[in-house]
């Protein structure tokens, strides 16, 4: 159990959680030490720091990360979702605006249209941008002072190779352990003055999906229960009786979860299955099949992927099952709580 101070003034945006410093921000090992490295030589030569990219799923921290290496640099950070940008003179307007040793964080860069893409390339190559103010006109070329990019992506492969190459480091963002999501929460609740206990706090991270968002959305849903029944000690029960009010059942499966296993077993006997196909039969768009279901099953071993697709484990048959069978029992209870009331 953790102490911390009963809750005055409770602060539940996700900003407010984010950590400040790389010694603050809890895992990924590996990255903080490369980027302690790279800062401290970019520093000792003052130097631009080199571009970076972050890949990995939504919430893993990459947002977080980005503000903290401008924290650290001491520079100022620009923040542009690269979806927003309509065309190149967007983005050169953008890039000419910046000052020297600023960070420009561009998210999603992958969704970056190609004549953009091409103006980025020169802008982190040789710190100029060429734009034709009209279709017929000779292109005017501006310096743009030395900055440094962060690009943040679910999928480094989706970025073109030229892109790809202008990186100086590319990080990959690996989901979080038990260990780690407890530690991030126990954390966010004892800023919001909650009290908890470990166990209450194991029982949320095992149902995170490995992601430090999903872990802060439970633990805001579980502060809700405790300020509406006026607590302010997050214990077990709390949780477990939180969990199924959002859907969520022992593992922290969603529905969407659910229907790509039902789809698995009761489609393709279990796999093998392509994901495309498994994503379909499930009503779910590719997407969120690839970047937020399917990572998820694989992190709980309740799927494998195979060469030649993916198939169920005996775990996830097994949680398949048992959740049929509970939910079946739940329509059971209702129906005779309803035989019960109508008679
Ligand atoms: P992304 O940009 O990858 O989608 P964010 O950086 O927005 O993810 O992180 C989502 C939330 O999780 C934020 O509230 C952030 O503070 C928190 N978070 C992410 N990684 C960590 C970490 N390693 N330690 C503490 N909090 C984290």
């Amino acid at each position: 159990m953790t102490t911390a101070a009963p809750p005055t003034q409770i602060s539940v945006n996700e900003r407010n959680f984010r950590p400040q410093t790389l010694g603050d921000f809890i895992g990924q090992r590996q990255l903080k030490q490369t980027m302690q490295l790279m800062l401290y030589s970019a520093k000792t030569r003052k130097a631009t720091l080199e571009h970076v990219a972050f890949f990995g799923g939504p919430g893993l921290g990459k947002t977080t990360l980005a503000a903290i290496i401008a924290h650290e640099a001491n520079s100022r950070l620009h923040e542009i979702a690269a979806p927003s940008i309509g065309r190149p003179g967007d983005l050169a307007s953008a890039l000419t605006m910046l000052q020297p040793n600023d960070i420009l964080f561009l998210d999603e860069i992958h969704a970056l249209k190609r004549d953009s893409a091409e103006t980025l390339y020169s802008a982190m190559e040789d710190f100029k941008v060429s734009i034709k103010l009209s279709k017929d006109s000779d292109p005017i070329t501006m310096k743009v002072h030395p900055f440094t990019l962060i690009g943040s992506t679910t999928d480094f492969g989706l970025l073109p190779g030229p892109m790809r190459a202008r990186f100086g480091h590319s990080f990959h963002l690996q989901p979080y352990t038990l260990d780690e999501l407890v530690q991030i929460i126990e954390r966010a609740a004892e800023k919001m003055g909650f009290f908890t206990e470990e166990e209450a706090l194991q029982a949320i991270a095992r149902r995170s999906r490995g992601t430090p968002r999903v872990a802060l959305r439970l633990l805001r849903r579980c502060v809700d229960v405790a300020i509406s029944s006026d607590e302010d000690f997050i214990d077990t029960e709390l949780v477990e009786a939180t969990m199924p009010i959002l859907g969520l059942d022992a593992l922290g499966l969603e529905e969407a979860d659910r229907q790509y296993l039902a789809a698995l077993i009761e489609i393709y006997r279990g796999g093998p299955a392509g994901l495309g196909a498994i994503a379909a039969n499930a009503g779910l768009d590719m997407s969120t099949a690839k970047n937020i279901v399917e990572p998820a099953l694989l992190l709980m071993g309740l799927v494998a992927r195979t060469p030649r697709g993916r198939r169920v484990t005996r775990a996830g048959h097994k949680h398949h099952q048992t959740f049929a069978q509970s939910a079946a029992s739940v329509n059971w209870n209702r129906i005779e709580a309803a035989d019960q009331a109508a008679n």
